[in-house]
């Protein structure tokens, strides 16, 4: 019955010229993910609402899967649209919306019309009860209740009307492309997609880097985190994926360092590089999915280490989650599948036995001059064979 979904989005802080830039980017989102379903839509802003209208048959359930991960919707709302052609009709028009949409009609109702186009011959008060007492004679079993009712009933009188009664609520956020973009240093366990998918929540774009450590780390590994990162495009939309060889760069760490601080002083490099792609490649920020104290390498002491080579922001969203809380929204989004996959992670592989939990700062910089000599040039050497791989969910 349904060929169109009305938008729904939340309007605070988008006023002004703001407003334009957010609703255009929500409807390339809705694009972007209606891509994904069959079926052929057509994505309209007209007077301030954004519809979706389907072209073709399209399958409900997919649609709505769908639009639930464009951020900046608060609510999906399946619209009958009907022409203005006069009050009786509309009277018909709606009494066949209830008849379709609900089979058993013992609920309470109220309507709430609203008029965008105040040319419209009735007021709004009178359509309501107009309209309500129609549908009370149609359906006898329905009853009215204006505090609590159990199908709210909205009438939007616009060029054409909307009727629709059911909102399914959407992400809610900011629409992606509406903050700027930030590079995710993604690996393959559990915490950096959730860590992505938080920060594009707020509107932000996303970029990626994963460093691997071949022939340490397996093409497996590599394909493992491409899947994540197309998981996570989803809803971020489309990502370019750095992939920088580590392996070189670990070895000389390996060589030359106390193997207690191996963790923190890879971090730093990790943290350093990915600084250096974020500003090759416009991003404001670095995202990783850190949480004080999950493990030796994110005690606040090693924090304090890793952020120290950072001059960009670091933002880490997961910063104060316990791992069951980051499991909850991993598995929300689908992603826990794929990171539980056992293959191995860089950082596993050269890790001590017992790694400092609290380094301390300076010792940290004197054991790292130990890599003087070599090392600027093996940085070099991996920024110059980043691989860049263009992941997107269409
Ligand atoms: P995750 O589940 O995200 O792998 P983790 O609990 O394993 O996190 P660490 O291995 O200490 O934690 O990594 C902390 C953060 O550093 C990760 O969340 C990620 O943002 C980044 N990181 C770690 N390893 C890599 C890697 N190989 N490539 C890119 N980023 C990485
Ligand atoms: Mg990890």
């Amino acid at each position: 019955m349904y060929k169109a979904f009305l938008i729904k989005y939340a309007e605070i802080g988008v006023k002004g010229k703001n407003r334009y830039i957010f609703e255009d980017r929500l409807c390339d989102q809705i694009r972007y993910a209606l891509k994904r379903c069959d079926g052929d839509f057509e994505v309209t802003k007209t007077q301030g609402r954004i519809y979706a209208t389907a072209n073709s048959e399209f399958d409900f359930d997919e649609v709505v899967e769908n639009l639930k991960t464009v951020f900046g919707i608060s609510g999906i709302c399946p619209v009958v649209q009907v022409e203005d052609e006069g009050f009786e009709k509309l009277c018909e028009d709606v009494v066949n919306y209830i008849d379709k949409a609900y089979t058993d009609k013992s609920f309470t109702f109220k309507v709430e019309t609203r008029r965008a186009r105040k040319n419209y011959p009735k007021e709004s008060m009178e359509i309501n009860c107009d309209i309500g007492e129609v549908l009370l004679k149609a359906f006898p079993q329905m009853k009215v209740d204006v505090h609590k009712p159990d199908v709210m009933l909205h009438i939007e009188i616009r060029e054409k009307i909307n009727i629709y009664s059911t909102i399914i609520p959407g992400p809610g956020g900011l629409p992606i492309g509406t903050n700027g973009k930030g590079m995710l240093l993604l690996s393959g366990g559990i915490d950096s997609p959730v860590a992505g998918y938080m920060i594009s929540k707020r509107g932000v774009k996303l970029d990626a880097v994963y460093f691997n450590a071949p022939p340490y780390t397996s093409d497996r590994a590599k394909e493992k985190v491409i899947d994540l990162a197309r998981l996570v495009s989803k809803y971020s939309g489309p990502i370019n994926l750095h992939v920088i060889n580590f392996t070189d760069i670990q070895l000389y760490i390996y060589e030359k360092c106390p193997h207690d601080e191996l963790t923190i002083i890879m971090r730093r490099y990790m943290m350093r590089i990915a600084e250096q792609i974020a500003k090759d490649n416009n991003c404001l920020g670095l995202i990783t999915g850190e949480s004080i104290g999950q493990v030796a390498s994110q005690t606040m002491q090693s924090l304090m280490a890793t952020n120290d080579v950072c001059t960009m922001p670091v933002y880490r969203p997961l910063i104060g989650f316990d791992k069951q809380e980051i499991v909850e929204v991993s598995e929300k989004i689908n992603t826990y599948e794929t990171s539980i996959l056992p293959y191995e992670d860089c950082c596993t592989i050269f890790v001590a036995k017992h790694p400092v939990t609290k380094p301390n700062l300076n010792v940290i910089r004197i054991h790292e001059r130990n890599l003087d000599e070599k090392i600027d040039e093996l940085v070099k050497t991996a920024l110059e064979t980043d691989e860049v791989i263009e992941i997107s969910a269409e």
